[in-house]
């Protein structure tokens, strides 16, 4: 039988398998297989060419009862309806494991920004909060950056839902510039926790993180940050990748000549002429592969060539549950989506938090609690797995997911 790679119907089936390890009824997963809220949007955006083009838009909200929903919002050409659904679901697990008061939501446009002008981004992401206004905002649903979307397109948007509203709303959306009342460290909080990740991962099997080989999967926002901490670290990078191939080098790659290079969107290696294709890369020796780019990368037909002995997923869904179950089976820890990259959601509490209150932290302050954060987040899971005799994906969605199920009984929803 052909392998299941919908993200949204794997993350039904694991929601309800941990669900039902931790004995709630059937009713809660009917609560909780779907969003609450979908909406569906058309945005018409001006072109430079004068002419009108229509997107579509997505906002999704899966479940409120522990807060507000938190979600960030993707611009690609790829993004749909069911996409953005797993999405939400995954940030209301995310939510879950770093102990955050709220719930998942997520957004997306189907658009390419690569081939658009600034002035069509900022058109359409102004275009965007206007057709999703009436049902986000600070105390209801908090949007923030996700692929291909950065610190700019925020800003827009901030500006766009504040005129909307008649007042300064920084609390509306997360991954601001800091002179709009974006959070230190904000940028680099995915890559950051990811690192925490890849750590406390690499302690549990005794591998030295000084030495280690590396390969990242992905080298934008999530992938370039990550590379420079753990070349930094000590570690020897020796394999990343963009969407038009990657780069291998056994003795470890020129990191900082790398960061300098590569463009906005993640794109470096159109630099070179003795590339490797992604495939290719994720099956080098290593030590530690950190897919860091999209869903679907590990799947049944190549999880068995997989060399490294830990797996940490920067990226949403990059490893299918065929794969997770070979990978374990193997021997191989797999620290999952929902754990490793939660260090973004974590900062853009943070964020949230002092955009709420007026009052900034320094670095310092925002590395200190993420960091704190992040561990006791690694420790509950890894624990959690080993008492229950589970692998961390679904030990992680077990303690994600109860906070939301606490909080609709506590809420008599079910
Ligand atoms: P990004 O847009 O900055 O970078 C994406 C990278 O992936 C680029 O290098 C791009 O070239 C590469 N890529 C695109 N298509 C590819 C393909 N088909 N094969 C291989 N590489 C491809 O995105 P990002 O913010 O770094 O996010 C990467 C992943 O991490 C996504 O799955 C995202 O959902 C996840 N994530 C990011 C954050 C964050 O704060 N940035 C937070 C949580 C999760």
């Amino acid at each position: 039988m052909a392998e299941n790679l919908n993200l949204f119907t794997s993350t039904q089936n694991v929601i309800k398998e941990a669900l039902t390890k931790l004995g709630y009824t059937e009713e809660m997963y009917e609560l909780l297989k779907e969003p609450l809220r979908m909406l569906t949007v058309r945005i018409p955006v001006r072109m430079d060419d004068g002419s009108t083009k229509v997107f579509t838009g997505y906002r999704a909200q899966h479940n409120d009862a522990a807060g507000p929903s938190k979600g960030g919002v993707r611009f690609h050409p790829d993004v749909n309806e069911e996409e953005v659904k797993a999405l939400a679901m995954w940030m209301t697990l995310k939510a879950g494991i770093v102990d955050l008061p709220y719930g998942g939501g997520k957004g997306g446009v189907v658009c390419d920004p690569r081939q658009m002008s600034m002035g069509e981004v900022e058109r359409l992401s102004r275009g965007y909060v206007r057709a999703i206004s009436q049902m986000v905002g600070p105390t209801k649903d908090i949007p923030a950056p996700d692929v291909y979307t950065n610190s700019q397109i925020m800003a827009w948007m901030m500006d766009e839902y504040s005129r909307i509203r008649e007042f300064d709303s920084p609390a509306f959306i997360t991954g601001k510039p800091l002179v709009l009342g974006g959070s230190h460290g904000r940028e680099k909080a995915t890559a950051e926790g990811v690192t925490i990740c890849i750590k406390e991962a690499a302690k549990k099997r005794g591998i030295d993180i000084e030495g280690a080989r590396i390969v990242i999967q992905g080298f934008g926002n999530a992938g370039s940050f990550l590379s420079k901490f753990l070349h930094d670290a000590g570690a020897k990078v020796i394999g990343i990748s963009d969407a038009y191939g990657a780069l291998h080098d056994p003795n470890g790659l020129d990191i900082d000549y790398l960061l300098d290079r590569r463009d906005s969107f993640g794109t470096i290696t159109t630099l070179f002429d003795n590339t490797i294709t992604n495939q290719e890369l994720l099956e080098v020796d290593c030590d530690i592969l950190v897919p860091a780019a999209i869903s679907n990368q590990i799947t049944g037909e190549n999880a068995a060539n997989i060399k490294a002995s830990i797996v940490v997923e920067a990226a949403n869904g990059p490893t299918t549950l065929e794969a997770t179950k070979i990978l374990t089976e193997r021997g191989i820890l797999l620290v999952p989506d929902v754990l490793a990259s939660s260090g973004g959601v974590t900062v853009s509490y943070f964020e949230w938090v002092q955009n709420n209150q007026g009052y900034y932290w320094t670095e310092e302050e925002v590395g200190e609690k993420l960091h704190t954060t992040l561990i006791n987040a690694f420790n509950n899971i890894y624990e959690t797995a080993q008492t229950r005799g589970v692998n961390m994906r679904l030990a992680a969605y077990m303690v994600g997911v109860r906070r939301t199920a606490e909080a609709s009984k506590f809420r008599g929803w079910v």
